[in-house]
């Protein structure tokens, strides 16, 4: 349903380029959720935008429903993006409309009659739970409510797509818990197909079929979910999920992995791999040879030099001890 072929996106300020996203390559299949996780400054926000052409990639093919998006004419992909729909952290709800009048609004210049408006949004207001609260201002809503509002508002085009950029973010964990479970219900009524963008590992593990791993700009590790969480085998990623909070004893990371050092400057990025100067795992060659996204089993992607190695032993122990390979790299 959604295939990004390649995709990169370079944004100019004066003399300087930052590369928000570089050589992303990604296929979400029909009715199924892409989950993208990496902290602030990764690219995930301007990988979704490109999604929808919000940013148009420097290079790279952006396919959605078999139609090349990076390909159609202004007025092909204004039509074609109503097919689109897209739910952001802040709701972005016009404060001078109702509910009703938010929810209605991308109907406007449909040809639709009165009639048929109100037929479209009184179904999607009680499907999201709101039809008491059709007459009342955003500034009368709660958060989650809000909420609510933009993802009927994005559902009156009757997209096939949804792009979800930190949409649960700004909730408290219950409102989170009850947004989560409203949107993977409308994944399975209607087939829908998500791209997730969090930096909430527990929120992307609930909801995500597949997850993709992002680190300045690149995407370092792609895989199911269940293997990522079970076998993650970029560093980047080892490290993340080392963050999570676990009493689970078989837990493959058990201590805490801090990364050393601030993530560096997208506009100078490091040489070869950009991760080299944070990584426990590095060596000279991680200074010079970028990695290339490689499957390492099926559908397990890692761009990583060392992904290859054995982390599992013939009974299923983790092999994999932190301060081992630091020490081993140094030597
Ligand atoms: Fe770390 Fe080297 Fe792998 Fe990059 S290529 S993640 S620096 S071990």
């Amino acid at each position: 349903m959604i295939q990004l072929e390649h995709v990169s996106k370079r944004f100019e300020t004066g003399k300087q380029t930052v590369e928000a996203v570089k050589d992303v390559s990604l296929h979400i299949e029909k009715g199924t959720i892409a989950g993208i996780i990496g902290f602030s400054g990764a690219g995930k926000s301007t990988l979704a935008r490109c999604v929808n052409l919000l940013e148009r990639p420097t290079e790279g093919r952006v396919i959605v429903g078999g139609s090349e998006l990076t390909a159609l004419s202004g007025r092909q992909l204004r039509e074609k993006r109503k097919k689109i729909g897209m739910i952001f952290q802040h709701f972005n709800l016009f404060a001078s409309r109702t509910v009703y009048g938010n929810v209605a609004y991308p109907l406007r210049g449909s040809g639709r009659s009165k009639k048929e408006i109100e037929d479209k949004v009184k179904p999607l207001l009680e499907l999201v739970g709101l039809s008491d609260k059709a007459d009342a201002y955003p500034s009368q809503l709660s958060g989650g409510q809000k909420q609510r509002v933009a993802i009927a508002r994005a559902l009156a085009s009757d997209p096939e797509v949804l792009l979800s950029d930190e949409a649960t973010s700004a909730l408290d964990v219950s409102v989170q818990a009850q947004i989560i479970g409203l949107l993977k219900r409308l994944k399975e009524e209607r087939e829908l197909t998500y791209l997730f963008i969090s930096h909430n590992l527990s929120v992307v593990r609930y909801i995500s079929d597949r997850i993709g791993v992002m680190y300045l700009g690149n995407m370092v590790e792609v895989a199911e979910t269940d293997e990522i969480f079970s076998d993650p085998r970029h560093p980047y990623t080892i490290a993340l999920l080392s963050s999570i909070p676990t009493t689970d004893p078989d837990s493959l990371t058990k201590e805490r992995i801090i990364l050393e050092g601030n993530i560096p400057s997208p506009i100078k990025p490091p040489s070869g791999c950009k991760f080299h100067t944070r990584c426990f795992m590095a060596c000279d060659k991680c200074k010079v040879v970028p990695p290339t996204l490689t499957e390492v089993k099926p559908g397990h992607f890692v761009a990583c030099h060392f992904a290859e190695q054995q982390k599992v032993d013939a009974e299923g122990n983790y092999l994999f001890d932190v301060k081992v390979a630091t020490n081993q790299r140094k030597e």
